[in-house]
């Protein structure tokens, strides 16, 4: 298994260059030299597999040998060591939690398998540096291990996650960007209250800033050689392919549940709230490797790129525009790209598996009430999002049933990314009650907030940069 850069300007790389760098130098995405393709025998074995061995057999093919059995198995383990419940809301709705894990995001999945690759990789690296010091003559004696420096802008959800999943790892060194005053009180604890090898900047701006100002740090050539800098977003392999195992997990609850006695079962339709298109990307990589999974519905905000796209074909990207679902607040989904590549750039074939639909905040609010007040679950706002956008999804299939004497029989999952109490400012008004703290964050709220301020421009960072080392 190699990876190739979707700029198709960059040599190949192995798992653990993909992994280390994140983006090809090119400036492409790194996309798997092939997809995997597990047998009907293979996919049988899989329903009843523990989450463990089942997320060490997915992801085997695409460490590719660069991570021994042994450590990839406890790599796996320890990444999914909490609940993937499938949790029905309404009859022919489920909701696939997703938040169950250290930070109450669904991208504390990806951000702890990737700070546990790259930790395994920083560890090799001291070694085999150690080993080769010992065999050189002494003036070669200077190679030193650089730690990896992983700089990531957040607007509140990917920050906490890649604080918790890279505490302690050795040999990096997390940076967060967050905007003053834009994250909950409960994504700021998080993001602040780690220590260690975690640093929490608080800039005065928005997250565009954040975002202008790691985009800027990137292009920094002498700021990259000095630091190692990489990105713990989506973009990078390790964050990005673990996701697939929300789909593999969704799929053995939902066979146990519908199965009948001649081994068959409906079809599970999937919908995703989607922002940067990372993790709906990733359950199509899991169908495309023979998952018998139904249709992709990507349920959007106003920043509708793709909808506009699937119903146009013509890709226009925006600035983003702010929302309740601020988390899927992406003018330019980025990994939009990988999933083009998975059906082959052909425009047909993708309107056949994927089907978007764009929900306005008003509705957003909406369906957080009613949901709340007929079925007695608490959906965040990016999961409304996503049971809006099925609700008309499995009307239009019930449309496209009537005048045939089929029943109409089909339902769909919701991929829940994170809990409501961490958009409590929307959440609450929407229910009328506060939402409670789950029992795994409330030592947070004892805790210090230590963060340092900085101006919202990237002089200001580089230079906070330079002096903190
Ligand atoms: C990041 C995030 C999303 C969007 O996921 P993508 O992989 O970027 O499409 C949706 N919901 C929540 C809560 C998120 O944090």
């Amino acid at each position: 298994m190699h990876y190739y850069s979707l700029g198709k300007n960059s040599p190949n790389v192995d798992f653990r260059t993909a992994a280390i760098t994140g983006q090809a130098p090119d400036k492409g995405l790194y996309f798997p030299s092939t997809i995997p393709k597990f047998t009907a025998a293979q996919i049988e074995r899989f329903k009843t597999l523990d989450k463990a061995s089942l997320a060490f057999e997915v992801m085997k093919p695409y460490v590719g040998g660069t991570i021994d059995d042994a450590s990839l198995k406890e790599i796996c383990t320890e990444t999914i060591n909490f609940d993937f419940p499938l949790v029905p809301i309404t009859e022919n709705i489920l909701s696939l939690e997703l938040f169950h894990g250290p930070t109450l995001a669904f991208k504390d999945v990806g951000a702890r398998f990737m700070s546990r690759c790259l930790g395994y990789f920083s560890k090799e690296k001291k070694a085999n540096d150690r080993n080769s010091n010992l065999t050189k003559s002494t003036e070669d004696n200077t190679t030193t291990t650089k730690p990896t420096t992983v700089l990531v802008a957040t607007s509140g959800d990917t920050g906490g996650a890649v604080a918790n999943g890279f505490l302690g790892v050795e040999g990096v060194n997390v940076i967060i960007l967050y905007p003053k005053g834009k994250v909950s009180p409960i994504q700021e604890l998080q993001l602040t209250t780690c220590g260690q090898n975690i640093t929490a900047l608080e800039v005065e701006g928005s997250f565009d800033d954040c975002q202008a100002i790691v985009k800027e740090a990137f292009m920094d050539e002498t700021l990259n050689q000095q630091y190692n800098l990489t990105s713990a977003n989506s973009i990078n392999v390790a964050r990005w392919l673990p996701q697939q195992l929300y789909y593999f997990f969704a799929w053995q609850q939902w066979v146990k549940q519908y199965q009948d006695e001649a081994g068959n079962y409906p079809i599970m339709h999937i919908v995703v709230p989607s922002g940067n298109f990372g993790n709906i990307c990733a359950g199509m990589m899991a169908k495309a490797s023979g998952l018998p999974l139904g249709h992709f519905v990507a349920a959007c905000n106003a920043n509708d790129v793709v909808t506009r796209y699937l119903a146009t074909e013509k890709y226009e990207i925006h600035k983003a525009l702010a929302t309740v679902s601020n988390a899927m607040d992406v003018g330019n989904p980025s990994n939009f790209v990988r999933i083009l590549e998975i059906l082959e750039n052909n425009f047909p074939d993708l309107t056949k598996v994927l089907s978007s639909y764009s929900i306005d905040d008003t509705t957003t609010k909406a369906t957080i009430a009613r949901v709340y007040k007929t079925n007695n679950y608490t959906l965040d706002p990016h999961g409304a999002v996503a049971f809006a956008a099925a609700e008309i999804y499995l009307s239009n299939l019930e449309k496209d049933n009537t005048g045939s004497n089929a029943q109409f029989n089909h339902s769909a999952i919701i991929l829940e990314t994170a809990h409501p109490v961490k958009f409590p400012e929307v959440v609450e008004e929407a229910i009328g009650q506060t939402v409670a703290l789950p029992d795994s964050v409330k030592f947070l709220l004892d805790k210090k907030k230590v963060s340092t301020a900085l101006a919202a421009n990237y002089a200001a960072f580089k230079n906070w940069m330079i002096a903190a080392s």
